[in-house]
């Protein structure tokens, strides 16, 4: 049988049980209501997947669900908010009964590990287009910006870089003898939601790269008015990406390449000893603005264009 909108609302996203204790009222009004608790502040961000642009035509709807999901609660893991609930707006070409069990599977299980409501949305016909809007809490005052970077600050990063750039090429048609990670990084990204809590009141600038490193440690570097210095010796690159590098010579790659969803952060040396964590530092903050790489003992400056959109 055909499902119409509303049913197809009912059948895959609307939850019996809100686990979130923000949550008041969820699917099915006009609006979701939240409760929110005194002390705190409300992050809020919106990322949308487009088929062709960030993903591609035929992606596996349970792990394009737990992405979509992943990207949006990675951005409230770099300002150190801990995630309520979200919303999704749904633009589909059909209604395809298998695709969305899939998809929602993907979504939900994600959505319920990190004790987030689906409290809303909207459903249209057209091409595929995943829209999600997600909310979450932080103490007051205390959200991990991108301005607040000092001089002298450390910067570091959790996990690896360029795994999630190795996946790409692995679907674009690289032969990697070990590709099961980079596909993983690639397909289901891990938000990294307790680190950024645990990075309020120690780290003094944060951003998840989703635009390569370059790029988004550059947003840090613009908006604090600052420069820095990162070290090639020190990054963390998986066995897979080095090897990556040795076939083609592409050392930008880790550095420009989008989709890690790792964090980046600063540290100003008083407060080292209060990150518990098995983070890589990578570079520190200087006063000249630019980024720059030191590799091989030569210091060389580094483009930090991420992927644009309308150029
Ligand atoms: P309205 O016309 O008032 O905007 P809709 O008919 O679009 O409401 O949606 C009915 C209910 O279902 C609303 O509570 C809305 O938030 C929710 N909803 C619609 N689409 C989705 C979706 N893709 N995921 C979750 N909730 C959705
Ligand atoms: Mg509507």
């Amino acid at each position: 049988m055909a499902l119409t909108e509303f049913s197809l609302i009912q059948q895959y996203f609307a939850q019996q049980n809100h686990k979130n204790t923000s949550t008041c009222l969820g699917i099915g009004d006009d609006c979701a209501l939240l409760s929110l608790p005194a002390g705190y502040q409300l992050a809020i961000t919106t990322d949308t997947m487009v088929e062709g642009v960030h993903f591609f035509a035929g992606a596996d709807p349970a792990q394009l669900g737990h992405k979509l999901l992943a990207v949006n609660l990675s951005d409230l893991a770099s300002m150190g908010a801990r995630p309520v609930s979200v919303t999704l707006a749904l633009t589909l070409p059909t209604v395809d009964a298998k695709w969305l069990e899939a998809f929602s599977k993907g979504f939900l299980k994600l959505a319920e590990h990190y004790n987030v409501d689906l409290i809303g949305g909207d459903t249209t016909a057209g091409p595929l287009t995943l829209t999600v809007q997600a909310l979450g809490l932080v103490p007051e005052h205390k959200a991990l910006v991108r301005s607040t970077a000092k001089v002298g600050d450390l910067i570091y990063m959790t996990g690896a870089l360029g795994d999630a750039g190795l996946g790409l090429k692995i679907n674009l048609g690289y032969k990697c003898p070990q590709p099961d990670v980079a596909l993983q990084r690639f397909n289901t990204p891990d938000p990294q939601i307790a680190v950024g809590l645990s990075l309020i009141d120690v780290a003094s600038a944060c951003v998840d790269i989703s635009d390569g490193l370059a790029a988004d440690l550059g947003h840090i570097l613009g908006q604090s008015h600052v420069g820095a210095c990162l070290d090639w010796e020190c990054l963390p690159l998986s066995q897979a990406v080095q090897n990556y590098i040795d076939e083609t010579g592409d050392c930008l790659m880790p550095l420009t390449a989008g989709d890690d969803y790792e964090l980046c952060f600063t540290v100003s040396p008083d407060k080292i000893a209060q990150l518990h964590g098995n983070y890589t530092q990578i570079g520190i903050i200087e006063s000249t603005p630019g980024l720059r790489l030191r590799k091989d003992g030569v210091v060389q400056a580094l483009m930090s264009k991420g992927y644009e959109h309308f150029s």
